[in-house]
């Protein structure tokens, strides 16, 4: 089984939807299950309804899952294994308190070394520990560092090693019993049976952790990782969450297309023969290991490229963006002109909207007249010789004027697409102009 472990604290992040992309895909591949699990363990931070939320949008992206499960309703489970590893001293009980742990902190810090745990608390006999608990001192637990290096081998990214000072004795449980991100996480891997987690590389140093916590309950089916490249901005700079661009939401408002989006995080630093495709099509030749070790840079000129080529493949556009039939063919046309459904929709709105332009205002008053007088029923070449010849206009005066009568705008399509594809209710429009 794979899975996708978000966590509900807020927007979801072209980043996360990356991984959720990859783990279905490789899901599909191996003909595995992928399982949905909400990392709701920090409760301060998570967020009212961004489990839903989550949720949605890997709809609206056609990743299908076959779970979803709550991290915290797993909680006891968690408790049970920290226990087991109590009784086999694999872990120990650990009194000592924000004041003692801010002094080891900071006596580090002035010897220029990174803070590791002392060990102050690992020697305690049971006997002490037990009546410290009784007298009701707080303590957590912490899993004793191991003994040997960890290694792994990343899909992407090759071998790593992590020495024990590296990994260190770390808390597994809180003080309210809670258990910690590397914890929570390392069990439900193992209890799900998870065969290869794909995340992002800010995990890494999570890893050798997490394997160590397996090791030590003795669990020894062998978890596969591939941690991704982050994403750089067009600057080249780590993509903040805070950039709009790296809202999966923002981008949906901006129109672009939910199929168009996963095709620009798939071809995100991969290189296929094909460039523009579907998610159902990436089943067939996505491979996990051939992605670039290297960061990947946003490139909103190709996600605006792909998604153009998106939109030239939705049939019925009119029905698509909500409009009525009559308009398909002017829809058309803008579509051919845009990057995105949202200018789709800004260009045709525009159409509607009175002018409030006063350059050639005198000649569009002209035409319209021209234009109102007499029936609509020649083709493009002589509607455009009789308006020479009737209204004296020609050039720009002519063109510019025309096309903003027509749709409000003095730059666009050709007048002769416009004409034709409004001919039937070009009347209308132009009365209210
Ligand atoms: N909840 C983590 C995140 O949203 C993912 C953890 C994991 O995949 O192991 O970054």
């Amino acid at each position: 089984m794979l899975r996708f472990a978000p966590s509900p604290t807020g927007d979801m992040h072209i980043g996360n939807l990356r991984v959720a992309i990859f783990n279905y895909l490789v899901a599909r591949q191996k003909g595995e299950k992928l399982l949905i699990r909400i990392e709701d363990t920090d409760k301060e931070r998570n967020i009212e309804g961004k489990d839903r939320e989550i949720l949605d949008i890997l709809n609206l992206f056609g990743i299908k899952y076959d779970k979803v499960v709550y991290q915290s309703s797993n909680f006891h489970i968690h408790q049970q294994m920290a226990k087991q590893l109590l009784e086999k001293e694999k872990s120990f009980v650990c009194f000592c308190d924000e004041e003692e742990l801010n002094f080891q902190r900071e006596k580090a810090k002035k010897e220029k070394r990174p803070y590791r745990y002392s060990g102050k608390c690992e020697n305690i006999t049971k006997e002490e520990a037990q009546k410290l608990i009784k007298e009701k001192k707080p303590f957590v637990v912490r899993i004793k560092k191991p003994s040997e290096n960890i290694k792994f081998n990343d899909e992407i990214k090759g071998e790593f090693e992590f020495s024990p000072f590296e990994v260190d004795s770390f808390v597994i449980l809180r003080a309210d019993y809670t258990p910690t991100y590397n914890f929570a996480c390392a069990i439900d891997d193992m209890i799900y049976d998870i065969s290869l987690v794909i995340r992002g590389e800010d995990h890494l140093s999570n890893t050798p952790k997490q394997i160590h916590i397996r090791n030590s309950l003795g669990y020894d089916k062998e978890i596969k990782y591939a941690h991704l490249p982050i994403i750089l901005n067009e600057e080249g700079k780590k993509l903040s969450k805070r950039e709009n661009h790296a809202s999966v939401r923002w981008l949906l408002e901006e129109g672009f297309l939910p199929q168009a989006i996963a095709n620009y995080l798939i071809l995100l630093g991969n290189s296929f023969e094909k460039e523009v495709f579907t998610l159902e099509e990436a089943v067939k030749f996505f491979d996990l290991k051939k992605i670039s070790k290297a960061p990947a840079k946003f490139d909103m000129e190709k996600l605006k490229f792909l998604n153009k080529e998106h939109m030239k493949k939705i049939e019925n556009i009119s029905e698509y963006l909500g409009y009525h039939p009559r308009y398909e063919e002017l829809l058309k046309i803008f579509r051919d002109e845009s990057s995105t459904l949202k200018e789709i929709k800004e260009k045709f709105d525009k159409v509607f909207e009175k002018s409030d332009d006063k350059e050639y205002e005198q000649e569009r008053e002209i035409l319209k007249k021209e234009i109102l007088e007499h029936p609509l029923e020649e083709e493009y070449d002589d509607f455009k010789k009789r308006l020479m010849k009737n209204t004296s206009l020609k050039g720009k005066k002519l063109f510019m004027s025309l096309r903003e009568l027509l749709i409000n705008q003095k730059h666009g399509a050709e007048i002769k697409d416009l004409y034709k594809a409004m001919k039937p209710y070009l009347k209308e429009i132009i009365t209210k102009r």
